[in-house]
């Protein structure tokens, strides 16, 4: 059996908590965010207009360098409404992998279209760009209206990989085999806002991408989403259909589809102006820690998991790799005896009462990251 004491000791060290509980990851409120919070009340504008809704926006802009950005009530909606204006359709399928948060494929479902499951990379922990092609070659045709599921006839509307903890998954090789296929690519960059792939911001790669601020995000809205897109036409549609597609007017109620109440509220944007200043440097202190991790875990028989090549990542949540199934539970349940909280990585999607009949590939990796991840400790701590 290992003793895990000297290597919990060392994380509490690292992690700047010496005693009391460590949590996973807990959001740091101290720039602005009393301050805009309470300007929202004092304005009487805490609902779905407000200048903090702009302003948001226009720093998710200015972050991304995305042409446009809508902030929408949560990721999961962000994510289902991008498809949608993506193209998406009752009935389609859309390539995901199987190795995500639940959110990934609940917006497939929202949308109307059944996910397939395809297996990750171990180096990225995002979609590989081999399973994607082997799916697509063996599984697929093209029509005069896009790629089809050869057995079932039915339309492979879009592909969504997702960038794992903040690691930049294989986009540019995803978006090239996506283009052989005619397939729009959606990027969930939920856990990525602060990741860069080849220079280039994590949600940028797509036709459309979103992100989450949920409140264990690296910065957080209370609940929240955007989704950004360099389409002006998908940008303006993001936005009026999020809006009840109301044409705008002084006083009348005249919309002209049915559509979505997906706005972020002014008060939560407040909240988000607040905290967006801070990104650059929250992204510094967790890029620390896990530099911290890497060496801490040098001395060890276990993996941790650095920014695959060609990135920058932001480290949302750190992850290391035991040995086996056994090995890892045993580290689970010591360390959350000792108050500091770790947790598994989800179970893959494909294994979910929701999604078990759902279409997939082999996923011998999903599987095997499934038995063996942990996540650490990985907020921004004070002090
Ligand atoms: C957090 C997250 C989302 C969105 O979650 P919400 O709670 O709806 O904001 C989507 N996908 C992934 C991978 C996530 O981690």
């Amino acid at each position: 059996m290992n003793d895990f004491t000297n290597l919990l000791v060392e994380i509490r060290h690292l992690n700047n908590c010496p005693e009391g509980f460590l949590p996973l990851h807990a959001p740091v409120f101290s720039g602005q965010e009393r301050e805009y919070v309470l300007d929202a009340i004092d304005s009487t504008y805490v609902s779905s207009v407000g200048a903090y809704v702009d302003r948001f926006e226009a720093m998710l802009r200015d972050i991304t360098g995305a042409g446009w950005a809508v902030a929408c009530v949560n990721g999961t909606a962000a994510l289902q409404v991008a498809l949608v204006l993506a193209g998406v359709k009752p009935g389609d399928l859309v390539i995901t992998q199987a190795l995500s948060f639940v959110a990934t494929a609940n917006a497939i479902r929202h949308a109307g279209a059944e996910p397939v499951f395809l297996d990750v990379e171990v180096d990225t922990l995002g979609l590989a760009p081999s399973a994607l092609r082997t799916f697509l070659e063996n599984s697929a045709e093209k029509k005069a209206d896009g790629c089809r599921h050869r057995d079932s006839g039915r339309r492979i509307a879009a592909c969504v990989p997702m960038h794992t903890f903040g690691f930049p998954c294989r986009v540019d090789e995803l978006i090239a085999i996506c283009q052989e296929w005619s397939i729009p690519l959606v990027e969930d960059a939920a856990e990525a806002l602060g990741s860069l792939y080849k220079g280039r911001p994590c949600g940028r790669f797509g036709r459309l991408g979103t992100f989450s601020f949920n409140g264990n995000k690296v910065v957080t809205t209370g609940g929240g989403g955007a989704i950004i897109t360099d389409d002006e036409e998908l940008g303006v549609r993001a936005k009026h259909v999020t809006t009840t597609a109301k044409r705008p007017h002084r006083w009348e109620f005249y919309h002209d589809e049915v559509a979505w109440n997906f706005r972020l509220p002014n008060l939560n944007a407040a909240l988000g102006c607040a905290q967006l200043e801070r990104l650059d440097d929250f992204v510094a202190c967790k890029r620390d820690l896990a530099a911290r991790y890497q060496r801490l875990f040098a001395e060890t028989p276990w993996c941790f998991l650095v920014e695959p090549a060609n990135s920058r990542a932001l480290y949302w949540l750190c992850a290391v790799l035991f040995r086996d199934r056994t090995e890892r539970d045993a580290f689970l349940v010591a360390s959350n005896d000792a108050g500091i909280m770790t947790r598994p990585v989800w179970e893959p999607l494909s294994t979910l009462p929701g999604f078990a009949e759902c279409l997939r590939g082999d996923l011998p990796v999903t599987l095997d990251i499934a038995d063996r991840l942990v996540n650490l400790p990985s907020g921004v701590r004070p002090g």
